[in-house]
């Protein structure tokens, strides 16, 4: 297991922490993936594509396309950590997403048009995968697309869709062929969004904030040179694609050892009925236990890092990281608006708030951690059935 820190790495890292802190604009004011206020894209555009330009991101792309042709785990996983360490925004959109799907299943003409410009991030990706009636069963999805001629008419409805007010092309999967098993008969195509019947209607969350959105799709018409892959094998594009998304693993550690940090912060600066919440013991417990689970997170998520880096990788590795992160966060949250007392009542923009209220948003938005990327309950089954080999599901 790679714990052992190399020089190279180290001096990596240093220029990655030292880039952040010259380029990125500003940091995150919320916890989670957050869409950003309008005013912010352009700048959210160009910090994107200086990540892209300095081979932060998109290093394993073909030459032809500004990479090296050569994927770097490692040196990906640091920028992953650093980023999430700095609580620096993350490249908007679904542009990386999308790019593996491209790169590997991608017409030569898709290519030429499209990676240019998720590296410029003149296009924001949004991701079109999940449905009312299809998430975690994504492949029960019913957005239908017919094809006429030259193109196809798609009708249908998404939901959860993280930056859709922003995004220029959604990476959309619809079925085309409804009596094909439910797997096949799935393609995944480019959308642009400003096609007509294409409308995009923001959800208000339990944070007050707009992160997803429901999109309606209704007689939109696309060209048939935006499939994606062959017609039929959207399940494939869009699994293969999703696997190649390995840089989350090492930003959740790094999210969970800055969020103890702040949290002892937090404690230090905190009284109830005028004594230090640092004196009660059950306080001090509950901080012990939680640092504890933070750690562990933290190994796990380093233990998996190695094993993708050195071709080892197992079943459970990806599924238990994202488990114990999302129940850490949350408990890391709940803990940040208990150690406030009355004033974990108060929200952003009151008087006397602490953090701007940051505790009391992430503890909102966390339950979202439990459940994006792979319900856990789900996760757990995929743990269960894939590692353990225990008996399957009924399904
Ligand atoms: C923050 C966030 C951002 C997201 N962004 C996007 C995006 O940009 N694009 C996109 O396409 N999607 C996005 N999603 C959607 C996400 O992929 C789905 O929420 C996820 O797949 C779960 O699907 P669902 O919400 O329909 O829940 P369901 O699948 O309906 O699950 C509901 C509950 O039932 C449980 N459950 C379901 N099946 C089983 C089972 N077999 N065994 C045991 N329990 C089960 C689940 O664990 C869960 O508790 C996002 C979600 C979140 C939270």
């Amino acid at each position: 297991m790679r714990l052992t820190p190399s020089l190279e790495l180290d001096e990596f890292r240093g220029q990655v922490r030292s880039f952040i802190a010259d380029k990125s604009p500003g940091v995150k004011p919320r916890a989670g993936i957050r869409a950003p206020e309008p005013e912010q894209i352009p700048d959210l555009r160009a910090w994107t594509a200086a990540l892209y330009d300095a081979g932060y991101l998109g290093a394993e792309w073909p030459t032809a396309y500004g990479g090296t042709g050569r994927a770097d785990l490692e040196r990906a996983f640091v920028v992953a950590e650093e980023l999430a360490r700095a609580r620096a925004w993350e490249p908007i959109g679904a542009g990386t997403l999308a790019a593996s799907a491209l790169i590997e299943f991608g017409s030569e003409e898709q290519k030429a048009r499209f990676l240019p410009r998720i590296r410029s991030a003149q296009d924001i990706w949004c991701q079109l995968f999940s449905e009312p009636g299809a998430g975690s069963d994504l492949a029960s999805l019913s957005t239908r697309a017919r094809r006429e001629g030259g193109e196809y008419v798609i009708d249908g409805q998404k939901v959860w869709t993280t930056n859709g007010q922003h995004a220029d092309v959604g990476y959309l999967l619809a079925r085309t062929d409804p009596d094909a098993p439910k797997h096949r008969g799935i393609t995944a195509f480019a959308l642009d969004m400003d096609t007509p019947g294409v409308d995009v209607r923001p959800l208000r969350e339990i944070t007050g904030t707009s992160d997803f959105n429901e999109v309606f799709l209704d007689g939109v018409r696309v060209p048939a040179d935006r499939v994606i892959g062959e017609v039929g094998d959207g399940w494939r594009v869009a699994n293969s694609s999703l696997g190649h998304e390995r840089s989350g693993v090492a930003a959740r550690g790094a999210d969970l050892l800055r969020q103890l940090d702040d949290l002892l912060e937090l404690a230090e600066g905190s009284r109830e009925s005028g004594q230090p919440v640092l004196d009660d013991p059950a306080t001090r417990r509950r901080i012990g236990r939680l640092a504890a689970s933070v750690h562990v997170a933290d190994l796990m998520s380093k233990a998996a890092q190695s094993r993708m880096v050195h071709g080892t990788e197992q079943a459970a590795d990806s599924p238990l990281v994202k488990i114990f992160f999302s129940e850490a966060n949350l408990a890391a949250a709940e803990l940040g608006v208990a150690l406030q007392g009355v004033d974990g009542l108060l929200v952003e923009g009151d008087p006397d708030v602490r953090a701007d209220g940051w505790w009391q948003d992430a503890f909102l938005y966390a339950r979202a951690y439990t459940i994006a990327g792979g319900a856990n309950e789900v996760l757990r089954n995929v743990v269960a059935e894939r590692a353990l080999h225990l008996p399957r599901e009924k399904r």
